[in-house]
């Protein structure tokens, strides 16, 4: 019997996962099936898991990466510390609970580095700036995030002094998303320069005006198509590793 993956979440008709995995399992001849359920409430779960008996993993994503906390057995520490779960793997007795979004933007910024990379701001501070945090702390990299209330710095607060010793500016805001692609955070763009990496979470445009300002001033830029396609292989190998 082909084994049975999914997403839940809510809404989903335009969800990444279910596509990338379709084709994934049909190009390499995996006898799975990927299935979005789509559930109006985290209430809704259990009932979700008793319907599907043969479901071997779950994705999961707005809004429910930190209301799904509750339901599950187990976390792994990067989850823990995240306090956010978009991987769930569902063993006989156990529902463990994983974050892959921090192993996306990792695997995907890492080659990218250079050595003035040291210090980074995060514009936002959501579960993403999160899981972004994460990982930049395992890369040894100083973070400071930038919120319209709650972060480190407020936007008012930036000058060109901030912006030209922190080299690493990542987006991590919706500003800029299809079909707003007219925004982006409120920056002082002319202190960017040659030596700045800017790296955009949307990957829809896939030129967001973020990443265009950066650009035309010279800086590196990135999407964030590479960390959805990593995101999604390491929810792959957790469920396909037995432990
Ligand atoms: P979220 O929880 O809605 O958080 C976004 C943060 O952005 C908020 O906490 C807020 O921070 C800030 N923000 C929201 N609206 C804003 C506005 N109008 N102006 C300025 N700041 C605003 O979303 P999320 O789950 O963290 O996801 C954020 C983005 O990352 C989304 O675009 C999502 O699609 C993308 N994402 C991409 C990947 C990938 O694999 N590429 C993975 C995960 C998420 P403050 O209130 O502190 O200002």
């Amino acid at each position: 019997m082909a084994s049975l993956y999914g997403l839940i979440g809510y809404p989903l008709s335009h969800s990444f996962s279910p596509a990338y995995f379709h084709h994934k399992f049909a190009k390499q001849g995996i006898d799975a099936i990927y299935q979005a359920y789509p559930i109006l409430t985290i209430n809704d779960f259990p009932a979700l898991l008793n319907a599907n008996p043969s479901l071997k993993g779950l994705n999961v994503t707005i809004p429910y990466k930190e209301q799904i906390l509750h339901y599950l057995d187990e976390m792994d520490a990067a989850a823990e510390t995240i306090g956010a779960v978009n991987c769930i793997k569902i063993t006989s007795d156990r529902l463990i609970g994983y974050n892959t979004d921090h192993i996306g933007f990792a695997d995907s910024l890492r080659p990218l580095l250079r050595k003035q990379h040291t210090h980074a701001l995060v514009l936002g501070t959501g579960g993403a700036a999160k899981a972004v945090m994460y990982a930049l702390h395992q890369l040894g990299i100083d973070c400071k995030t930038v919120s319209r209330t709650s972060g480190d710095i407020t936007y008012d607060n930036l000058n060109d002094e901030i912006i030209q010793s922190h080299r690493l500016i990542i987006n991590t805001t919706p500003l800029g998303m299809y079909p707003d692609a007219n925004q982006c955070p409120s920056l002082p763009y002319k202190a960017i320069g040659q030596g700045h990496l800017l790296y955009d979470l949307i990957y829809n445009p896939e030129e967001t005006l973020f990443l265009k300002q950066g650009s035309e001033a010279g800086a590196a830029i990135k999407n964030g198509y590479e960390m959805l396609i990593l995101q999604a292989e390491a929810s792959w190998q957790i469920w396909n590793t037995t432990r």
